[in-house]
């Protein structure tokens, strides 16, 4: 199953990282090879101070080294780019809690893959053994919640919602956390609205959901989800939802469609929060556990 979705990855990314390994292949590697690394690098969105850095980096060292040998020279740029996703961040989701449900709040704009990402979750954690149970506490389109526990049946667990268009999504949240502790469930997952009209609005509506959910049970992670297509642009969305909750880890969705995979780069310098999983595909297998060094051997691939 990973294999087949570091195939993905590596088909999305393989323009990345061909014509990286192509500029090392030349005779000399010159200032125009350093450049176009450079450029390569912006254009994968990894964002221009971690580009400059890496380059500068990289650069030095075969100075020192003295080398201009293929293999060298990638082995190093494999290294510093490793470091720049920084393999030494936490990246475990909290799935288990003593006496009560783990909680888990799932935030993000509209149509960047919440609902879905819920579900492939839920079914990724079924296969580990743990009862699931998600809340649909997007009340604002009644679509959201029909669409969240159609993810329920297909995966097998039971999902929480109001029959109310337009209901108190933290009275939802609330539900669901009131029904996972009576049922004893390992986890409960809460998907929540993504309107971003402004600041205030979602600082009310998903700061509420988690004061409320907090006063029967502690939040255990809000994953943040964005998508990877959306490149830099996300990264804003992304600041504004990280002042409002305390973001524990960022789900990136959609790598299977772009070829921006460095913006896992900007994501985690910009908002000092890891990514822990990431989507690659519509499909209920499509997800899997971020892993610096395997995502980086996927990209230079
Ligand atoms: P939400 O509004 O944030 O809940 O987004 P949805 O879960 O409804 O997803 C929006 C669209 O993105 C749907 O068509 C999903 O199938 C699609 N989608 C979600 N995750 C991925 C992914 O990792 N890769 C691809 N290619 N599509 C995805």
């Amino acid at each position: 199953r990973l294999a087949r979705l570091r195939a993905r990855l590596v088909k999305s990314n393989n323009i990345f990282g061909r014509s990286l390994l192509a500029l090392l292949s030349r005779d000399e590697i010159d200032e125009d090879v350093w450049e176009e690394i450079e450029e390569i690098l912006l254009m994968a969105d990894v964002g221009t101070e971690p580009a400059l850095e890496l380059v500068d980096r990289l650069r030095e060292r075969v100075k020192v080294e003295g080398t201009q040998d293929t293999g060298q020279v990638k082995a190093m740029l494999t290294e510093e780019l490793t470091a720049l996703v920084d393999p030494s961040l936490d990246r475990r989701l909290t799935v288990t809690a003593e006496g009560r449900p783990a909680v888990i709040m799932v935030v993000g704009v509209n149509g960047v893959g919440k609902t879905t990402t819920i579900g492939k979750l839920a079914r990724m954690l079924v296969a580990e053994d743990k009862d699931v149970l998600l809340g649909a506490a997007d009340t604002f389109r009644a679509a959201a919640a029909e669409q969240l526990s159609t993810w329920g049946h297909r995966v097998g667990v039971p999902t929480v919602k109001s029959d109310v268009e337009g209901a108190d999504p933290a009275s939802v949240a609330y539900a669901a956390v009131d029904k996972g502790i009576e049922l004893e469930t390992d986890v409960v997952m809460i998907d929540t609205a993504g309107r971003l009209q402004n600041k205030a609005d979602l600082m009310n509506e998903l700061g509420k959901v988690k004061r409320v959910v907090e006063k029967k049970s502690p939040v255990d992670e809000v994953l943040l989800v964005l998508d990877a297509t959306v490149g830099q642009n996300g990264l804003n969305q992304a600041k504004v939802f990280a002042e409002v909750v305390n973001v524990t880890g960022i789900v990136l969705t959609k790598l299977d469609g772009t070829a921006r995979g460095g913006i896992v780069v900007a994501i985690q310098r910009q908002l000092g929060v890891p990514v822990k999983l990431i989507g690659l595909g519509e499909g209920p297998d499509d997800l899997a556990p971020f892993d610096a060094e395997e995502f980086v051997t996927a990209l230079l691939e």
